[in-house]
């Protein structure tokens, strides 16, 4: 399961072997961990052309605990300055695509200065359905950011941040989230916040205190690291699992200090019980349990077509609607759904996969509005590429290869990338952060 090629070129005789056959050498990620909490350097924080800058944007940035400068000969001209950690450029106020030379005028002296493990976070706002030139000049934003994603290099992440201007306190926590190793297995993403105020933060390392969260399909693999991040974040955690995986489910919550809940989600009863376990109402809600059976549709039996939509779709679906209707997911609550990259790209063999996957997009995107209006929650979806877990271990050789090589960052995430995007969504100040789909595939070539 190990990336073997990542670990090879980190050597010298790897790096060495690579360059000259003119092989990937992928840049090893530096995730969150106790000791690396932040970037390693300070941020700089631009502004396209003249346009104005955002209200409150400088003092948010500030209270990020990161060093903010707005000067770029820092970065440029002075040889031992340090090198920016990020660099965030207010693109908000480009209204034409004569505005958009401000964004080459802006990155162009400063993009080779950033440090390894970068970060880039261009801000925009969403393109105007009433102004064709204000649309056309936000839209270019995009494929701005995917193209510097794909040529940046060095482990370096690139996102466009759509934002609403009015209410810039609304994307603090994904600023935060955006500008640290939590986010490193993510780029090339475009994320749109709306208008919502956030609940606020007394302690930003503990943000999930006080709150219960319910993980699906966390005895092991993805679920089990979003439930030992969320339970890192503060929060009270149930894992449920299907009751086979009985002692891998136990061993899992035990470690966390969570509660197993054996349960298999398909199930009739499975609302009622999930409300059973959780008195006081869930906070955060992870729909995470998944499974494939794959067959091309021609060789493909009804039931492994049945199961995979039962398991991936139909049970989200049923049981968000009865935990909302029911009032268990409290007000505030966040609820987070599993896409898969293959529900966006499709893939070959995976009719029922890729179907259920896209039926969990559509979900996420047409209740998120209703949800937030009705029960005051969130709606969103995490959609992995190549995961390093048991099930792409599963995958054969060649195809497990180009799986983990064809992405920007030229390797497979880890369990842990979905678990830290799944805990920023469930974040009480990701109010803003609603209907959202987010990749977390290091720019995968597939679907992009
Ligand atoms: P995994 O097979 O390692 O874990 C899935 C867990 O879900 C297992 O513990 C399983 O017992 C549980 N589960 C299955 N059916 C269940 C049911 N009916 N009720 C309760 N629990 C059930 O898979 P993973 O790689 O950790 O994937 C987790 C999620 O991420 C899935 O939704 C998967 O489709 C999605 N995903 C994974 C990848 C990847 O590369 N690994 C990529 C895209 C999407």
């Amino acid at each position: 399961m190990a990336d073997r090629y990542l670990h090879f070129t980190g050597t010298a005789p790897g790096r060495f072997l690579t360059r000259r056959l003119g092989l990937p050498h992928p840049a090893p990620l530096r995730r969150w961990s106790p000791r690396t909490p932040t970037l390693d350097g300070p941020l700089l924080h631009l502004t396209a052309g003249d346009s104005t800058v955002t209200e409150g944007l400088a003092a948010l940035l500030a209270a990020t605990g990161l060093d903010v400068t707005e000067r770029t000969e820092r970065a440029t001209r002075d040889d031992h300055a340090e090198r920016p950690a990020g660099i965030v450029l207010d693109a908000t106020a480009v209204v034409t695509p004569g505005g958009l030379a401000g964004v080459h005028a802006a990155l162009h002296p400063v993009v080779r200065s950033l440090a390894p493990g970068g970060r880039v976070v261009v801000l925009g706002v969403r393109p105007s359905a009433d102004d064709h030139h204000q649309a056309a000049a936000q839209q270019a934003l995009e494929g701005f950011v995917r193209s510097l994603g794909k040529e940046i290099g060095g482990g370096a992440t690139v996102q466009l941040l759509r934002i609403a201007p009015e209410s810039v306190a609304g994307a603090e926590s994904t600023l935060r989230f955006l500008l640290s190793p939590r986010s490193a297995y993510l780029s090339g993403q475009v994320i749109e916040l709306t208008a919502a105020a956030p609940a606020p933060v007394a302690d930003w390392t503990a943000p999930l205190a006080g709150r219960t969260a319910l993980v699906t399909g966390a005895a092991r693999g993805i679920g089990a690291s979003v439930a030992s991040v969320l339970a890192r974040d503060g929060a009270r955690v149930i894992c449920l699992d299907v009751p086979r995986t009985g002692d891998e489910l136990a061993r899992t919550a035990d470690a966390l200090g969570a509660t197993a809940l054996p349960l298999d989600i398909t199930a009739d009863d499975a609302a009622r019980r999930i409300a059973a376990a959780a008195p006081d109402g869930l906070d955060v809600l992870v729909h995470n349990a998944g499974i494939t059976r794959d067959r091309r549709l021609a060789n493909m039996p009804a039931d492994r077509w049945a199961s995979v939509l039962d398991v991936n779709l139909d049970s989200v679906l049923r049981t968000t609607d009865a935990l909302l209707a029911a009032g268990t997911v409290n007000r505030g609550g966040r609820i987070v759904a599993t896409a898969s990259i293959a529900g966006i790209a499709g893939n070959n063999g995976q009719t029922n996969y890729a179907a259920s996957k896209a039926g969990v997009i559509g979900l996420v995107r047409a209740l998120a509005p209703r949800a937030a209006a009705d029960h005051g929650v969130t709606v969103n979806a995490v959609a992995p590429g190549f995961i390093e877990t048991k099930m792409t271990a599963a995958v054969p050789l060649l195809v497990r290869e180009a799986g983990r090589r064809m992405n920007s960052l030229g390797q497979g995430g880890l369990p842990i990338d979905v678990a830290e995007t799944t805990a920023w969504f469930a974040q009480p100040a990701s109010t803003a952060v609603n209907g959202q789909v987010v990749r977390v595939c290091g720019q995968s070539l597939l679907g992009a």
